[in-house]
């Protein structure tokens, strides 16, 4: 499938440090970007081809003109503000939707109800793209290496040996395992799935079904959590040793009572957006190795019928 974007006119709303990169590989692409709420002096230093950008403040003189707008991994709150570091206050509302030109399409990390309204209100077509196989594997690298950076700062012990315990066996799981096991760690694998215990077992991981994990957990000393739900209630916090740390990967709020960890003293990390934080030159170059052949897919059969499509 070709990459060529030429012709294409690109939003990027400025989420990390991964959009300066995403906007290179676009640009090496033939988009026509439109940049919004990036702060120029940053790019200067990473980024040549100024004079082939437009930068904007606000979304809805882009939204006007544009036939993709890439939103930021994380999406846009419950109200509308767009989940972003940089120093403007973005907002995708109505005003923006409204102001669409036909058969747009908005890519985003992960959608919300909110999104989810305003595509069936204003019909544009939207795609979740963290959901998406090949971007979450990818992902997951920087990820998994964010998640043990964090655990080796938070934890006066090495990797090496110490009993780690990584719960959920998903994209994100496997990769911090396979990373775990590489470093000798005694990598414990919590998951319900029988298929994926069948995988940790194969990668020579120590099993532990979900229902008997209590019996583990109290021996654990680094439990990373991929579970997007409330994995580690207080009953199952209580049981840990009081050294134990633990690194959330999950997404907000995380998989673990933040309140009863504070309370027992564990130190708990909830690590949101690893990848664009630890690795954004990476993390961009993922982005820009997936998206511009998404885009060209769904230009190709139609700009509607496509799968994956929300
Ligand atoms: P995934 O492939 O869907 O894996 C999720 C894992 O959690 C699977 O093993 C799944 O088991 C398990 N799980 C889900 N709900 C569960 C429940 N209620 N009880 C028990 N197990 C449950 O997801 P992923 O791509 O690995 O991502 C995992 C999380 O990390 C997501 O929340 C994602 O947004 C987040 N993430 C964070 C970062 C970061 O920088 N912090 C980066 C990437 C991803 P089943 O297959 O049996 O459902």
């Amino acid at each position: 499938m070709s990459k060529n974007l030429d012709g294409l006119t690109i939003t990027i709303v400025y989420g990390d440090r991964r959009d300066i990169y995403l906007a290179k590989k676009l640009i090496e692409y033939n988009a026509r970007l439109l940049l919004v709420g990036f702060d120029k002096d940053e790019l200067r230093f990473s980024f040549k081809e100024m004079n082939k950008v437009e930068f904007h403040n606000d979304l809805i003189g882009p939204a006007k003109k544009t036939d993709v707008m890439v939103l930021p991994i994380p999406g846009v709150d419950s109200q509308g503000f767009v989940k972003s570091t940089s120093k403007s206050k973005l907002y995708f509302n109505d005003e923006v939707a409204m102001s669409f030109k036909p058969k747009i399409l908005v890519l985003v990390g992960m959608t919300s109800t909110y999104l989810l309204n305003l595509k069936e209100k204003y019909n544009f077509s939207l795609i979740e793209t963290a959901e998406l196989n090949d971007f979450a594997i990818l992902n997951s690298i920087p990820s998994a290496e964010g998640a043990i950076a964090k655990a080796m700062e938070l934890t006066s012990i090495t990797i090496h040996n110490s009993k780690s315990m990584v719960i959920g066996f998903g994209r994100v799981g496997i990769t911090l395992a396979r990373m775990l096991k590489g470093l000798g760690a005694n990598t414990y694998v919590a998951a319900r799935s029988s298929e994926q215990l069948a995988r940790a077992l194969e990668m020579n991981c120590h099993l532990v079904e979900l229902e008997d994990m209590d019996e583990k957990l109290p021996e654990m000393e680094i439990i990373f959590n991929t579970v997007p739900s409330l994995i580690l209630p207080r009953q199952k916090l209580k049981l840990l040793n009081r050294d134990c740390v633990i690194i959330d990967l999950a997404s907000a709020p995380g998989g673990l009572d933040y309140n009863a960890a504070e309370e027992l003293g564990i130190t708990a990390y909830l690590a949101p957006g690893l990848p664009g934080r630890v690795a954004p030159v990476t993390a961009g170059n993922i982005l820009g190795s997936v998206y511009p052949e998404l885009i060209v897919n769904h230009i190709s059969k139609g700009r509607g019928g496509v799968t994956n499509v929300c």
